[in-house]
């Protein structure tokens, strides 16, 4: 039995060692990516429920090495935390994402939601990368929004400075600040009334299941919404994959919604196509 406990600690040994290794070189193929024009971004539209117009995008990162599949973000983005490499990558989606969506701007008044994590906002110059981003595209800091999750905001009870001071920073420029995945974060809930943010997005996890109608589910969903409008916040129901979704979220008076049912994340030239189809409608 010794003998067998040590075979299995060797094994495990040399899992992790190889699980190392692949990330390792995961980093390392993810380092030069950027110059060699192999990140993309996509765009999901986020839908106004009162008429279900396209009033924004989500940008969400692709990462498309020549002749491979593209590797969804849940594959790097943690590595490129961990390395740090997620502060170019990210400066990176930010200048990208401001560019594209400055034309629809401009012609349909669309606005963007920048995912940043918590690595970015730690960075003494996350602000400049910002206002450096809206600057070169024109695009005004009002139609910018920032999704960031509540542990950048508070983390292990301590609300962290350096972040408020950047978004209190950009607010007062213009910028907007939701709180994405709300609702799957452990912090308090004090923290909603005193931190600077604008919107609130319902974690998909709340979307009540398809079949007969969950009592539980509808009732968080709605506790949610009545939160944020109590606090003056705009909420953005995420992961909406139903018709049946849509009614309970329009009526309990949700703002916005995003998901397959209206829309996958796609390439720009085809978001173009669904924001000027929305526009047109
Ligand atoms: P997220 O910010 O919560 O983004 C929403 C994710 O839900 C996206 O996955 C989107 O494709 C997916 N989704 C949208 N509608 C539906 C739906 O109806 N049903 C289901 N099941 N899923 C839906 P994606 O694009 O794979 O991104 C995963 C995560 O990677 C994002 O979660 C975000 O945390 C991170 N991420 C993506 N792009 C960036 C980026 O540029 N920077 C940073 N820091 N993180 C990013
Ligand atoms: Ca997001
Ligand atoms: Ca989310
Ligand atoms: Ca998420």
């Amino acid at each position: 039995a010794k003998e067998a406990g040590r075979d299995q600690v060797v094994l495990f040994d040399q899992q992790l060692r190889e699980k190392r290794l692949e990330a390792a070189r995961t980093v390392e193929r993810l380092r030069g990516a950027i110059e060699r024009d192999e990140l993309l971004v996509h765009y999901q539209p986020l839908v106004r429920l009162a008429d279900e117009r396209i009033t924004g995008v989500e940008a969400l990162i692709r990462w498309q090495p020549p002749g491979e599949r593209m590797v969804p973000p849940d594959r790097f983005i943690g590595l490129a935390e961990d390395s740090g490499l997620i502060v170019p990558i990210g400066a990176w989606v930010l200048r990208e994402a401001c560019r594209v969506v400055a034309g629809w701007h401009r012609e349909h008044g669309t606005v963007v939601s920048v995912n940043v994590s918590p690595r970015q906002l730690r960075e003494p110059d996350f602000g400049v990368t910002v206002l450096d981003a809206l600057r070169e595209s024109g695009l005004p800091a009002a139609a910018l929004i920032l999704e960031i999750t509540e542990g950048v905001l508070v983390d292990a009870g301590t609300v962290t400075e350096q972040a408020i001071g950047h978004l209190s920073m950009l607010r007062a420029h213009g910028v907007r600040v939701a709180v994405d995945d709300f609702g799957t974060g452990y912090s308090s809930l004090a923290y909603l009334r005193d931190l600077p943010i604008d919107n609130l997005k319902i974690d998909k996890a709340f979307m009540p299941a398809p079949g007969p109608p969950d009592q539980a589910a509808r009732t968080l969903v709605k506790a949610i919404i009545d939160l944020a409008s109590g606090l003056s916040l705009s909420t953005i129901a995420e992961g909406v994959e139903t018709a049946e979704q849509v009614a309970l979220l329009r009526e309990l008076g949700c703002d916005r919604a995003q998901g397959y049912y209206y829309s996958r994340p796609v390439p720009a030239p085809d978001a173009a196509v669904l924001i000027l189809q929305s526009a047109g409608a």
